[in-house]
């Protein structure tokens, strides 16, 4: 899922006009499951606008299944005809789709986007894919080495992995080759671990603009 954290108080005070007519709108998926932007924190979030310094006309708040989906954004109309500002508590696409879609009103965001991630234990998020379009995990025990190697390293671990730890940050930091190499061992696969790996494939990263999937064959 895609993992995001709430913008500091200020920052979002500081793109909103005073006297606005505010609609926080909290997405229901991925950033209500880290506790960043769902309706909880619309809640919250509205509560302490509302104490702020900066004075609104009204604040209204509402939360709705996926902000990156015409089909949810279509529900909320009636609400945001009655505001000036939205403030979006979803991802950077859902923001994006909520800007397309309501194209006449300012929408803001109220999150950092963050990274694909796992939710590893309450109040614990790890960064899992980089959506590089080149996925070898095939060949690394299913543990990304472009995320979990500091370096992003495709053949490892390098001279600066030391009891299971990186270099980068030996306190906190597994080396992301010693992982794979303990999962290929149990595996009884370290053979795949010998062979070289050619540099990764750039050509399919989001280097060349924004890449898009089209299904012919479900285009209507
Ligand atoms: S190899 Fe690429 S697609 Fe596969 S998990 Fe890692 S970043 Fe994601
Ligand atoms: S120590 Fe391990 S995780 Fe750190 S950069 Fe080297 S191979 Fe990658």
């Amino acid at each position: 899922m895609i993992i995001a954290e709430q913008k500091p108080v200020n920052e979002i005070l500081k793109n909103i006009p005073e006297n606005s007519r505010l609609l926080i709108v909290g997405c229901d998926t991925c950033v209500t499951v880290c506790l960043a932007g769902g309706e909880k924190e619309v809640a919250v979030l509205s509560s302490v606008i509302s104490m702020s310094d900066k004075k609104m006309k009204s604040i209204e708040g509402t939360s709705i299944e996926r902000q990156c989906d015409k089909e949810f954004l279509s529900e909320i109309k009636d609400r945001v005809s009655e505001c000036d500002i939205i403030l979006s508590m979803a991802c950077g696409v859902g923001v994006q789709m909520m800007s397309d879609y309501y194209n006449g009103k300012i929408v803001l965001p109220a999150l950092n986007t963050l990274f694909m991630g796992s939710n590893e234990e309450t109040g614990y998020w790890l960064e899992r894919c980089l959506g590089c379009g080149d996925c070898s995990l095939d060949i690394t025990g299913g543990i990304c080495p472009k995320t979990r190697c500091s370096k992003g390293l495709m053949n490892g671990p390098c001279g600066g992995s030391e009891g299971g730890k990186c270099e980068v940050d030996p306190e906190n930091l597994d080396c992301g080759w010693n992982l794979i190499y303990n999962r290929l061992k149990e595996l009884n696969r370290l053979d795949t671990m010998a062979a070289i790996q050619p540099p990764r494939d750039w050509s399919k990263s989001h280097d060349g603009g924004p890449r898009r999937i089209i299904r012919e064959d479900l285009l209507l």
